[in-house]
């Protein structure tokens, strides 16, 4: 059985209480045995992290980026390893466990190579003085993120933080920590003690966390209710905070757009993950002279995928990751139908008889959904997905932004122009011009994050450095 302990000073430590991880394909299949923090584990890991602060601040810059890059370099070899071992406690697909291994350690390479020049200090002089403004570590970093791709989110953290010569406490959740413990293992074993450490628990652990006055930040990826608890305290520390949370993202398909490039596309930004990552595409907004063709054309396409257990050959589609969010996705789609609307169940089961063995659920679609309706208004987090026909793109902007949301969100068309000139007035973090995630290049540089209430500051580029960073200006009288 695989048990995972807590990592605090690069050495296991156990605890008195397991959980038993099981597989949201097969119920009775537990996973791993996870062991839960007390509040006394997360001062021991805490106290590692701040006494390792001391020295890792003043490790060179180029050491630590040499560091970083051997730790993208075992991500990578490593990642492919626990692919499986991801696929049966989160329900991801196995491939897109291996991919998204591979992505993170690109993220961990991106940061180190980012960073000379993200952390470089100002120098300035006149005859009357000189100013040198340097970019120091912030101190302990909390790292809190969610289940649904737990490598890429942590490497999020985990790159710039440490790079800008931060120390770190990890906790993920629950329902993704195995094999992600595992790669976490091996890169900090690369670390001095106590540069990474990984706690693991539910909000016991995570209130512990925020509210640990060595902490001095906490960057958490989640969701808005947690986040509000979050901040709130945070608050008694006066840490600074950094959120990525959810979003409602609006994809726009203008009259003209090339329906067989964005079909495929938008079925991948909606339905990947079974439609659970942060900026999946989770409304879709159609002119009406493509609509009818539009709705037949995707239903055909969502219909190909084979819904079942990730380790079976053939699936397309996993189950949800808990019961929770389970229940939640299916009941909106039960009162999207009582409320009138036409809920298209699409897809195949690959195991019937293993059918209620998981949180499986069929992809769906509702064509021709109400704008006011809850389906469009709320976060889905799931595979089902709204279809909303417009005549005018004034009206389809203004359905767009009337949200507390505004995390990413895409425009279609056949003229990149306009396109770009609709993405303009979107409110939301990030806009993908006929796509539903952002291109090698966007991974770099784009800050990755969301307006309103779908997060504060943003992860990745340049930008995303400088959430790890204080400022320290030294002005010296002449
Ligand atoms: P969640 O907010 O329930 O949990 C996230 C993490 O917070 C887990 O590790 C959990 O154990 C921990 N936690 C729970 N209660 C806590 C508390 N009181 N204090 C501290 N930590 C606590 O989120 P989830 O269900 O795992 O993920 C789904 C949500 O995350 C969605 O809304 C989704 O859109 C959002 N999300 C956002 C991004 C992004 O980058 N913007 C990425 C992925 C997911």
């Amino acid at each position: 059985m695989h048990k995972t302990h807590l990592l605090i000073d690069n050495r296991d430590v156990a605890t008195e209480d397991y959980l038993e991880v099981r597989d949201p394909g097969r119920h009775d299949d537990v996973v791993g045995l996870l062991a839960q923090a007390t509040p006394a584990h997360v001062d021991q890991a805490v106290r590692a992290a701040h006494r390792a602060f001391a020295g890792w601040r003043r490790v060179p810059l180029a050491e630590r980026q040499a560091l970083l890059l051997q730790a993208a370099d075992v991500l990578a070899a490593e990642g492919p390893k626990v692919a499986e071992l991801m696929a049966r406690e989160s329900g991801m697909p196995v491939a897109t466990n291996a991919a998204e291994a591979s992505m993170a350690a690109a993220v961990i390479r991106d940061n180190a190579e980012l960073a000379p020049e993200a952390l470089r200090p100002l120098e300035v002089e006149d005859e009357a003085s000189a100013v040198i403004v340097e970019k120091v570590p912030v101190g302990v970093v909390a790292g809190i993120v969610p289940w649904n791709a737990p490598i890429i989110l942590t490497m999020r953290k985990l790159a710039p933080a440490l790079v800008c010569g931060n120390t770190l406490v990890l906790k993920p959740a629950p329902s993704a920590a195995l094999g992600l413990s595992a790669l976490l293992a091996r890169i900090a074993a690369l670390f001095p003690p106590g540069v990474i450490n990984v706690v693991h628990g539910g909000a016991e652990a995570g209130q512990a966390l925020t509210t640990h006055p060595l902490v001095r930040k906490v960057s958490f990826t989640g969701g808005g209710a947690v986040a509000r608890s979050i901040m709130k305290a945070a608050a008694d520390t006066l840490k600074g905070v950094q959120f990525e949370l959810g979003g409602n993202d609006p994809a726009i398909v203008l009259a003209d757009a090339d329906l067989d490039q964005a079909i495929p596309r938008i079925v991948g930004g909606a339905f990947r993950r079974a439609g659970q990552f942060c900026f999946a595409v989770k409304r879709i907004y159609v002119h009406t002279s493509l609509h009818d063709a539009f709705v037949e054309r995707f239903c055909a396409e969502v219909d190909r995928f084979t819904v079942g257990h990730p380790l079976q050959a053939g699936v397309t589609l996993g189950p949800m990751n808990n019961e929770a969010q389970y229940r939640y996705v299916g009941q909106l789609a039960e009162r999207a139908r009582a409320a009138g609307a036409e809920v298209r169940v699409l897809g195949t089961r690959a195991d019937p008889e293993g059918w209620s063995q998981g949180w499986y659920l069929q992809p769906m679609v509702v064509p021709d959904a109400d704008p006011d309706s809850e389906l469009v208004r709320e976060e889905q987090f799931g595979p089902i997905v709204p279809i909303v026909r417009f005549d005018d793109v004034e009206q389809a902007v203004a359905w767009a932004n009337d949200s507390e949301l505004g995390l990413a969100s895409s425009v279609w068309s056949r003229d990149e122009a306009a396109a770009v000139a609709v993405a303009r007035r979107i409110e939301a973090g990030m806009t993908f011009i006929n796509n539903a995630g952002t291109s090698r290049l966007g991974q770099r540089h784009s800050p990755f994050g969301g307006v309103k209430q779908s997060g504060i500051g943003r992860e990745s580029s340049e930008v995303g450095l400088g959430e790890y960073v204080e400022y320290h200006a030294i002005n010296v009288h002449k």
